[in-house]
């Protein structure tokens, strides 16, 4: 059911070239969502109700989702989701509410400072993924960083489901009242980042696009980077489990098909010092697997080549792979979690000890589920407050201070054979660069 690749002894030189990985061709796939975005761009509301009726088999009349549809969805929102949706809105407010930057001024020199304010963008699309599951989670983990970070202007898209009559789901829908975002779009894909990046008759452009997505989604994010903002793209789920022999291998099996359910791409990992717990693992999966809804999906990604159990010699090697790895989803369930999970560099997020699944990250920690993946977590992080603030530098300097710097700009300005440069500060000192 899963592979197995044993590492003990030596670990190689590039341990990338021998971990389990998916080949997510978002490159291939940039060729079929170029002219999806390109029509988007030419055609607006027309392309995009063509492209859905086309990959979502669903007729728009408008992608607007209509404000009572909204309020209707939360209105019959089972009571008990209501409640869950709102307990992890407060759990994540908390969490990135203590996100928010200060300004701050650093006095250079006297009568010269350098301040640096965090702003936030004006615009932001938030897409919330709808194909093969529903994410109102996602509603969440996108718009409360968004919110606190004090994003004036927020749009969610998502795509239409046939059932609902070519809405977003409804759990999509009531997740976007409790949060008091009423700009709901029923589209999905690429042609939603179209939507957002170029704007369209219904749908005013965005500034910056957020959110998890297929391989269509990342490619058109990619595509589109530059004209907009992007955060990391979010593809594949992927759980990697650091693991000792004090692991319950119930637990890890669990755990590793909890994350498999997202995707027939998505990626389960054990890095195991302990062949004891490893054979636990994989005489726990069948049962458990078999004995959930999603077994088919869950069979699939484990058995796929991005799947698989390491083992390792010890903690320090199951360290460098896991750094190598640089998981989006990391749990350590080791002897002294606490320490080993501080060793740790690369990792979206990382869960601590037996009472931290992933499961829990996903919904309800009160972090974000929105990370990056495909080994990016070694330069990117997850969704945050800081993703929708620019830093911008305001620099603010009395004629002294910067008679105090004039000679120094002046001979870089030389140095560089910009004169012109230099120019612009003697012009203000009659033409003579200060003493
Ligand atoms: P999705 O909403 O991302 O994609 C569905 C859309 O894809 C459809 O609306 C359709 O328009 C478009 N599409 C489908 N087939 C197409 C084709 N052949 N050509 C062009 N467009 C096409 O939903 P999904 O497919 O369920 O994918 C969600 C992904 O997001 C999963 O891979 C899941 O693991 C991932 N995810 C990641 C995170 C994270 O934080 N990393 C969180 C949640 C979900």
């Amino acid at each position: 059911m899963i592979s197995r690749i044993d590492l003990r002894g030596s670990l190689p030189a590039d341990l990338r070239d021998v971990l389990p990985r998916a080949e997510l061709d978002v490159e291939a796939a940039l060729e079929k969502v170029r002219p999806i975005c390109e029509d988007v761009r030419h055609r607006g509301a027309a392309a995009v109700r063509e492209l859905t009726a086309r990959f979502d088999g669903v007729e728009l009349e408008s992608a607007r989702v209509p404000a009572e549809a909204i309020t209707r969805a939360l209105e019959e929102l089972d009571p008990a989701v209501r409640a869950a949706l709102e307990e992890s809105i407060r759990r994540a407010r908390l969490v990135h509410r203590d996100q928010r930057r200060t300004d701050t001024t650093t006095q250079v020199v006297p009568g010269g400072t350098v301040t640096e304010r965090w702003v936030p963008v004006d615009r932001v699309g938030l897409y919330v993924p709808g194909g093969r599951a529903v994410y109102p989670s996602s509603v969440v983990m996108n718009v409360v960083p968004a919110q606190e970070a004090g994003v004036p202007s927020l749009a969610v898209a998502s795509p239409p489901q046939k059932e609902f009559g070519g809405l977003p789901h409804p759990t999509i829908l009531a997740a976007c009242a409790l949060l008091g975002v009423d700009e709901v779009y029923a589209v999905g894909g690429a042609q939603a980042v179209a939507m957002f990046a170029y704007g369209t008759e219904e749908c005013r452009p965005v500034t910056m696009v957020t959110g998890p997505g297929n391989i269509w989604v990342a490619a058109a994010k990619r595509l589109l980077k530059g004209r907009i903002g992007i955060d990391s793209e979010a593809g594949p789920t992927e759980i990697a489990v650091l693991a000792d022999e004090t692991a319950d291998p119930v637990h890890v099996a669990a755990d590793l098909i909890s994350q498999a359910e997202h995707d027939v791409i998505a990626a389960s990992v054990l890095v195991t010092t302990s062949v004891e717990l490893a054979d636990a693992v994989e005489k726990e999966l069948p049962g458990q697997v078999a004995a959930t809804r999603h077994s088919e999906r869950i069979t699939e990604a484990l058995a796929g080549r991005q799947s698989g159990i390491v083992l390792v010699s010890d903690i320090e090697d199951g360290l460098r792979v896991v750094d190598a790895y640089a998981a989006e989803h990391l749990e350590i369930q080791t002897a002294d979690a606490r320490a080993v999970a501080a060793r740790v560099r690369n990792a979206g997020a990382i869960f601590v000890g037996p009472y931290a699944p992933v499961s829990l990250g996903d919904y309800m920690a009160g972090s974000n589920h929105v990370l990056p993946t495909g080994g990016c977590a070694c330069h990117s992080s997850g969704l945050s407050v800081q993703t929708f603030l620019r830093g911008i530098h305001v620099v603010d300097y009395s004629r002294e201070a910067l008679a105090g710097a004039a000679p120094y700009v002046c001979a870089l300005a030389d140095a560089e054979d910009l004169p012109a440069h230099g120019a612009a500060i003697r012009a203000r000192f009659d033409w003579e660069v200060p003493a």
